[in-house]
């Protein structure tokens, strides 16, 4: 009836402008956040599933927003990413990274996994900046690992940078394996060196559901390519260990550690090395 359609037609209105003005503004925000320096990382160990010892982590950025307080990457990063303000971001995070880890001591072949979205590649002399990452991490004794989500891998350009890093010596990962759409036919025709197997698949581990053949039928597919393979979202002991009878290579997840801020990650190494 008419009044519903009036009700429904304005609601729709007014939250495109509501969501138009707040994106605007938290667009406007990341920008300035990147300046002063509200977003830091925290990073989460990835773990040799053969020896059970950290071979590296992952760095996931967080914002401390000075009204909204702690705010999620799930939230900022698809703004970021239309507002142009991911490559500024990303180049902050390198940066940042580079800070954290400068006076750390880390076991040999220690690697730092970075989130890099395709926009990225886009900029202009994007092979020098990642040959500054790649020598100034090794200045400290750490290789760098990029992870692309595999949903948005596709351009023929982002694929050629993408192979020009792998000529550059940096491991690529294919991120969130198995949530994209174009999975196998990306795997012939652009190899990369790591896959990691999104959560959605290890939560199928002790089902005997249908998914649960498919997390089987990835594993053996990525051993076949020689793929370094990454389980994360590991939550179990119960998945570790499947997950390891199957020689998946690195786990990842809250069984082990969570993300943890700069100075808990120290004092986690410390303790996790000890032994
Ligand atoms: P992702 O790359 O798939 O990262 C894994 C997410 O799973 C992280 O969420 C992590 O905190 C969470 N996680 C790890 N282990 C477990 C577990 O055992 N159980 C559960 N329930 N969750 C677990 P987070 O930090 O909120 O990041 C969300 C997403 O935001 C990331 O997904 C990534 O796509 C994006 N992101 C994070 N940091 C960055 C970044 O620096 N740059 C870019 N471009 N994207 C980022
Ligand atoms: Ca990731
Ligand atoms: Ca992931
Ligand atoms: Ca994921």
């Amino acid at each position: 009836s008419l009044p519903v359609s009036i009700v429904l037609i304005t609601g729709t209105i007014l939250f495109v402008l509501y969501s138009r003005v707040t994106r605007h503004s938290l667009a406007d925000d990341i920008r300035s956040g990147i300046e002063n320096e509200e977003f830091f990382l925290v990073y989460q160990p990835v773990i040799c599933a053969e020896d059970g010892k950290a071979k590296g982590v992952e760095a996931l950025v967080r914002w401390q927003h000075p009204q909204m307080g702690l705010v999620r990457p799930d939230l900022f990063i698809p703004i970021a990413e239309e507002g142009k303000l991911i490559v500024p971001l990303t180049n902050y995070i390198f940066e940042r990274a580079l800070k954290d880890f400068a006076d750390m001591k880390v076991e040999p072949g220690f690697r730092i996994a970075f989130n890099v979205a395709p926009e990225h590649f886009t900029q202009d002399d994007i092979e020098s900046k990642f040959i500054h990452l790649r020598d100034s991490l090794e200045r400290i004794g750490v290789k760098p690992l990029i992870e692309i989500t595999e949903r948005q891998l596709l351009t023929p350009d982002i694929c050629q940078c993408i192979e020009s890093l792998r000529q550059l010596g940096i491991l690529v990962a294919i991120d969130d394996f198995g949530t994209g759409q174009t999975t196998l036919s990306l795997l012939q025709t652009m190899p990369l060196d790591y896959l990691k197997i999104d959560k959605c698949f290890i939560d199928t581990i002790g089902q005997d559901s249908v998914t649960s053949h498919v997390l089987d039928t990835i594993i053996e597919l990525s051993h076949k390519m020689n793929y370094v393979v990454v389980a994360e979202g590991v939550e179990t002991q119960e998945q570790a260990d499947y997950l390891t009878s199957r020689q998946v290579h690195f786990l990842q997840g809250y069984l082990f550690a969570k993300p943890m801020k700069l100075a808990d990650l120290k004092l986690w190494l410390v303790e996790h090395f000890k032994h």
